[in-house]
């Protein structure tokens, strides 16, 4: 079967669906080729058992690590990508995350633009994930041209609480931006939102944001369970030709004047290696063999803080962080990381994750008194870090870095826990199967022979390639990733307007 349109998209996430946002006004016939289906509204939607003891949600696609074990990665295929199941997070990059800088083990090389060039693509961003959030809270928060629309989501009694606890300890708190609509969000049952899939509209993720917008256009549509296998070019290699993807078992092919690939770090990389072909033979758009390299994911902890005197009784609990060793900790003199705020830990998610098997009562005890923290450190860079084909299957290659420095950021942020009254600290550091922030597999460059796409996400090879998601990060900096990947997608939308 032989289809057509104007641009075709790779992926419904959060670069995919800000990219047809960003395209949709131009009335070009855009068609998004999506492998998961849309995400219905069942019982399970808001069961901590089936979420997270039963993993309900998750898809059976293992990877290979290098070490030749496989493992299920913490990755989802529906429309909307994995911000289905985000935390709705929405921090922008801080303004030193742009420039070179030292880091405890090693250095950040800094972007190809300023803060300032992606500061009005951060701002359309915001407004099409309705970010809720406060501008004058945070010393590390970058200029904004205007205010958040949206107040920030409110503290619980329990979190205001802590959050004049930690100021007493010397931490400046903040509102966390939010993409939450809380009164929406509460309607449908009363729960945290972190690692719950969405399936209406109170968290705002890529399907409920920009790509509902985008299919207010007739000339955007979404093609569902369409798994794309490879990408075809004409016989230069200089354009790319067709689509091939899978749907209902039957292979499919469409053509298209412009293609942007918005798969998800990893499979983004993983399709354009399979794409190889005799122009490019490593991969497409691989002339400067760093597809599929410095792959980063984030170094991340989660932190479990317990006051027996202090019940916890927030149901949703993630609104706010800190920044405060961000930039500079004046102990170690380098950036450690962010801290915020997970989702109410429940005695179910909590036996989850238990180091032991322990009753469901014992855990539900702890979860009473126990809050949640998320803590994340910059991995840095490294072309040796890489995600490759083995097989026709994903091997997931990371070599993470800067461990120091988010040790430093435990062993700080467990003090401060310990001086604002939190007698119990425990902590457990996230391995490879956490794949939420994965970044950086096709890096955003000037130089064609350092990285595999221009600042507008253009492939340096290929003329009508783009790839628009987590993939071309160059650095990981460390906050969370879905705002700067949406505004560098819309920014890349609005040069492929124009072309
Ligand atoms: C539990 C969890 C919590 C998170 N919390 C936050 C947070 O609070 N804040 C934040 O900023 N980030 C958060 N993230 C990360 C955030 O969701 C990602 O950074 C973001 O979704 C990345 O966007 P993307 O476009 O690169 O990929 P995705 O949004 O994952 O989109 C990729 C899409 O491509 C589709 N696809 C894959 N392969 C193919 C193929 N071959 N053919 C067709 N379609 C394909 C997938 O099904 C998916 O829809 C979280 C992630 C998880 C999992």
């Amino acid at each position: 079967m032989q289809q057509s349109a104007d641009i075709v998209i790779v992926g419904s996430g959060v670069g995919g669906s800000s990219l047809a946002f960003s395209l949709a006004e131009t009335g070009r016939k855009i068609v998004i080729l999506e492998r998961g289906d849309y995400l219905n509204d069942t019982p399970e939607a808001r069961d901590d058992v089936a979420i997270f003891q039963k993993g309900f949600y998750k898809s059976t696609e293992e990877w290979l690590g290098t070490d030749g074990e496989s493992f299920l990665p913490g990755n989802y295929y529906y429309v909307g990508g994995n911000s289905k199941f985000f935390g709705a997070v929405m921090y922008r990059y801080r303004k030193e995350d742009f420039g070179a800088r030292p880091h405890l083990d090693g250095g950040s090389p800094g972007w190809p633009i300023q803060y300032e060039d992606l500061e009005p693509w951060y701002e359309r961003a915001e407004d099409v994930f309705q970010v809720r959030g406060a501008i004058d809270q945070d010393p590390t928060e970058p200029p904004h041209s205007s205010p958040y629309a949206h107040p920030p989501v409110p503290d619980e009694p329990a979190i205001a609480a802590v959050r004049s606890r930690l100021q007493k300890a010397g931490i400046h708190p903040s509102s966390l931006p939010l993409a939450i609509d809380l009164e929406e969000w509460l309607k449908r049952a009363e729960t945290g939102w972190d690692a719950f899939p969405n399936t209406g509209l109170g968290k705002i993720d890529a399907e409920a944001g920009p790509l509902a917008r985008a299919l207010l256009h007739p000339n955007v549509s979404v093609v569902t369970g369409a798994s794309v296998s490879r990408l075809e070019t004409d016989a230069s290699g200089h354009r790319v030709t067709a689509a091939v993807f899978v749907k209902d078992g039957v292979e499919q092919r469409i053509r298209a004047d412009v293609f942007a690939v918005a798969a998800g770090a990893v499979q983004s990389a993983a399709l354009l290696l399979r794409s190889a072909n005799n122009a490019h033979p490593s991969g497409l758009g691989n002339s400067s063999d760093q597809l599929g390299r410095n792959f980063m994911n984030h170094n991340t902890t989660a932190m479990l803080t317990l006051d027996f005197r202090a019940p916890n009784t927030a149901v949703y609990q993630k609104t706010l962080g800190f920044n405060d060793y961000y930039n500079n900790d004046n102990e170690y003199g380098y950036p450690l990381g962010n801290v915020q705020l997970l989702g109410h830990i429940t005695g179910n998610i909590l036996k989850a994750n238990f180091p032991v098997a322990a009753p469901a009562w014992v855990t539900k005890l702890i979860a009473r008194y126990a809050y949640g923290w998320f803590l994340t450190s910059e991995d840095l860079p490294n072309p040796e870090s890489r995600v490759m084909i083995k097989d026709n299957r994903i091997v997931m290659h990371w070599i993470r870095s800067n461990m120091r420095a988010h040790e430093a950021l435990i062993k700080k942020t467990r003090s401060v826990m310990r001086k604002a009254g939190f007698p119990i600290v425990l902590t457990h550091t996230f391995g490879r199967k956490t794949t939420s922030h994965q970044c950086g597999t096709a890096r955003l460059g000037n130089n064609p022979a350092l990285s595999v796409v221009d600042p507008n996400c253009r492939s340096h090879d290929i003329e009508n390639l783009y790839i628009t998601d987590a993939s071309v990060l160059p650095t990981s900096a460390a906050v969370n990733p879905a705002l700067t990947v949406a505004a560098l997608a819309i920014k890349a939308g609005a040069a492929i307007g124009k072309g």
